[in-house]
């Protein structure tokens, strides 16, 4: 199963994720209410990040690579579960943490997915920007092109646009999966970030004949940024995999209610989020993400984006390992 034959897949995550209805929730919310359990895909706590990665390691194994390098925020869910796969593989992991979360405590620095990152052996770089993909890219090769003196052979994961967004075939292959397993919805609910997710999943509903609408809710960009950036990624995905041509401007549809204060922060509907998803179900949210594309579920009628009744999925995109990161944050919040 790959979102295009032409593209080597490595096999990561352990699919299908489970895929079931949440009958408090749903009670809750006057809506029918499933859970796309990609929190659960994957190794070492798993996360959406898993089935992109299929597509870029399938890469890196195609070149021969033995070094796999990756950038993101300290708390990067991509960097910790890039070191758990290329250790799988006998490759050696190279993270660089970026500056892009303001106010940090020791914990959010030390504790989640870089403790996780640390105990994998990973060699670990700092990027002393948060706003500047273009140039944590070019440190990267920086670094790369220092490997390859040495006789190595590293393997970039971009984090900038412009390069082909091979992550986002990873969830054109989850949106045929969750079709296949209960058939279509009213709508899909996932976090919007680098935006592969996003465009991968709304790419693979219309390329299998869905027209659900696919809400993404911002964690790192206002809904003005994010909506033109999505459309940029859909775009180069079309020429990885032709469905992508199938979205139309409409489609994209961003929500950006639970943003503020920015990414990395927490506001108070992200607080509410995690406490709704606890104590209703047992189930973890974390800080970055996946409370923020929650509370766009809890925001769904409001915003009058569906109807009572509806059949809604949402999208668990995982995150687990950087909630005890931000332990301090919610004891202030509770
Ligand atoms: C990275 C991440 C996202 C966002 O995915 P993008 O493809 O970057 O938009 C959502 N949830 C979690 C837990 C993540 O780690």
């Amino acid at each position: 199963m790959s979102g295009d034959d032409r593209h080597r897949r490595l096999n990561i995550v352990l699919a299908p994720t489970p895929l079931a209805v949440s009958e408090r929730l749903s009670d809750l919310l006057g809506i029918e209410l499933f859970i796309k359990r990609d929190d659960l895909a994957g190794p070492t706590l798993g996360g959406n990040k898993a089935r992109q990665l299929e597509y870029h390691f399938g890469a890196a194994l195609s070149e021969g690579a033995d070094t796999i390098l990756v950038t993101g925020a300290v708390q990067s869910n991509f960097a910790r579960l890039t070191v758990a796969v290329a250790r799988a593989q006998g490759m050696h992991p190279i993270v660089q943490l970026e500056d892009r979360v303001p106010g940090k405590s020791d914990r959010y620095l030390e504790s989640g997915n870089v403790f996780l990152s640390r105990l994998m052996g990973a060699e670990i770089m700092t990027y002393p920007e948060g706003e500047d993909e273009a140039g944590a890219d070019a440190a990267l090769h920086e670094r790369a092109d220092a490997l390859r003196v040495e006789g190595r052979r590293p393997y970039v994961i971009h984090l900038s646009e412009g390069h082909p967004p091979l992550g986002a075939l990873g969830y054109v292959d989850a949106a045929k999966e969750t079709l296949d397993q209960k058939g279509d919805f009213d709508v899909f609910v996932v976090a919007s970030g680098s935006g592969s997710t996003h465009a991968g999943l709304l790419a693979g509903l219309r390329g299998a004949g869905s027209s659900a609408r696919v809400i993404g809710s911002c964690v790192r960009r206002s809904a003005a940024e994010q909506g033109p950036r999505v459309g940029r990624t859909v775009k180069r995905l079309a020429k990885l995999y032709p469905g992508a041509a199938s979205v139309v401007d409409a489609d994209i549809r961003v929500w950006d209610g639970a943003l503020m204060p920015g990414y990395g922060q927490l506001g108070p509907p992200g607080v509410e989020a995690i406490r709704t998803m606890a104590t209703y179900e047992g189930m973890m949210l974390d800080p970055v993400y996946s409370a923020k594309s929650f509370a766009a579920v809890l925001a769904l009628v409001e915003i009058g984006e569906t109807t009572r009744g509806s059949r809604v999925c949402y999208v668990h995109t995982g995150g687990l390992a950087a909630l005890f990161a931000y332990e301090d944050v919610m004891a202030c919040c509770s």
